[in-house]
């Protein structure tokens, strides 16, 4: 009954959302603390005062969003956790936001550089399809996101999967040799998942310097926010670079499915297409109005980026403590194993004592699992059961 193209899917496996018990979820990253209270009220009063707006196709280009998104990067640089905040409430809420020295970004960031859909995952499947071509191996590391492999298989585009080294960094070189052997396109996550490290922008300019410049090479920034740095500055150097980001992490909105990649204005207008040629109307109205309201208080997301940075430290260092090894983090998570206890076991005997983790089975990582970064409370629980592991 089904298609041959569907008895090659390999789908894509998320994080477990039980429902026997109440966990706590420290499994699919997902941010810890709520969506500002702006967002609350501002989904509120749309669907109150505008009833008639969920009768009606909504903008199917997302202006206003892609106007809000570009203004927080500018204020923000791009990397929430280290922008500086000028009063405002306790918890970040209407303070001023300015980017940090550091994160200046050297242009202006205009709507027409901003693609948004129906979260990152949606965007990035466009990305795939508007770039990438079955007659050449794109290249990525052997460990990140494991939804790109399920996207080539998806689009038939083969892959080149590159060994990370032993310290879990890319192989830059040798993902370069291999791209420019292909003349091939390059992805990967930066920091990357599920290692938590990333690369400086120094180091991807010097990439993306050396990688074919008529092919695509995306950034997948899900987890800059946390502390990394953005390549947002490096597209006043290069027409080639998509950077693909998310609301799902640092602007706690998972639930809203809120993705966006910025780039030149070309790369846009070709995803645009692809849209419009699948799903004219990807975000809804109530996500639009959502979204629009979180860019709007980028101070907040200041105050949670930050919060989730301090935690992660602190329980890195408890970990260490502890005789774990544990990889350093710019991310909203923890990479760690430890001598003595499988990946497996120690995913299970937290479980046990009702905390989600993430242990993924696939050879080369079976013996670490990935803590996402919760509230204090959270940790604090985490610390009692790990302590005994
Ligand atoms: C979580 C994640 C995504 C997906 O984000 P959504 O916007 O929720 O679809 C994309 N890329 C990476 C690296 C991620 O970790």
């Amino acid at each position: 009954m089904v298609s041959s193209r569907l008895t090659n899917l390999h789908p894509y496996v998320p994080g477990e959302q039980p429902k026997d018990r109440i966990y706590i979820k420290l499994n699919a990253n997902e941010n810890p603390y709520p969506p500002s209270p702006k967002v609350i009220k501002a989904v509120r009063v749309a669907a109150k005062k505008h009833p008639e707006k969920l009768g009606l196709y909504p903008d199917p280009d997302s202006n206003e969003l892609r106007e809000a998104i570009s203004e927080m990067l500018n204020k923000s640089g791009g990397v929430l956790c280290r922008a500086n905040l000028e009063k405002g409430k306790k918890n970040g809420s209407g303070a001023i936001v300015t980017p940090s020295e550091f994160d200046k970004i050297p242009f202006v960031v205009t709507p027409d550089m901003i693609y948004a859909g129906n979260g990152s995952d949606e965007v990035l499947s466009f990305v795939f399809y508007a770039f990438f071509d079955s007659d050449r191996k794109l290249v990525l590391p052997e460990h990140t996101y494991s939804f790109y492999p399920v996207y080539g298989g998806f689009y038939n585009i083969p892959l080149a999967k590159i060994p990370l080294h032993t310290d879990w960094t890319l192989d830059t070189e040798k993902m370069l040799e291999v791209a420019n052997q292909e003349n091939s396109g390059i992805i990967f996550a930066n920091p990357n998942a599920p290692t938590s490290l990333g690369l400086t922008r120094d180091e991807v300019r010097e990439m993306i310097k050396k990688a074919p410049h008529d092919k695509v090479f995306v950034v997948d920034e899900a987890y800059v926010d946390f502390g990394g740095e953005s390549c947002i500055p490096l597209l006043a150097e290069f027409q080639n670079l998509v950077i693909v980001r998310t609301t799902s992490k640092s602007l706690c909105g998972a639930g809203q499915r809120l993705g966006y990649l910025v780039a030149n204005k070309e790369l846009v207008e070709a995803v645009t297409t692809v849209k419009n040629s699948l799903n004219h109307f990807p975000i809804d109205f109530l996500a639009q109005q959502a979204g629009i309201a979180a860019c709007r208080d980028a101070g907040y997301y200041v105050k949670c980026a930050q919060n989730v940075a301090f935690e992660r430290d602190e329980f890195i260092d408890f970990l260490r403590e502890k005789g774990w090894n544990v990889l350093d983090s710019q991310t909203n998570f923890i990479f760690c194993r430890k001598d003595g206890v499988s990946g497996e076991e120690a995913y299970r005997k937290i479980k046990e004592e009702g905390i989600l983790v993430r242990h993924f089975a696939t050879k080369g990582i079976e013996e670490y699992i990935r803590i996402t970064v919760g509230t204090h409370e959270q940790m604090e629980a985490l610390k009692e059961v790990m302590e005994n592991l």
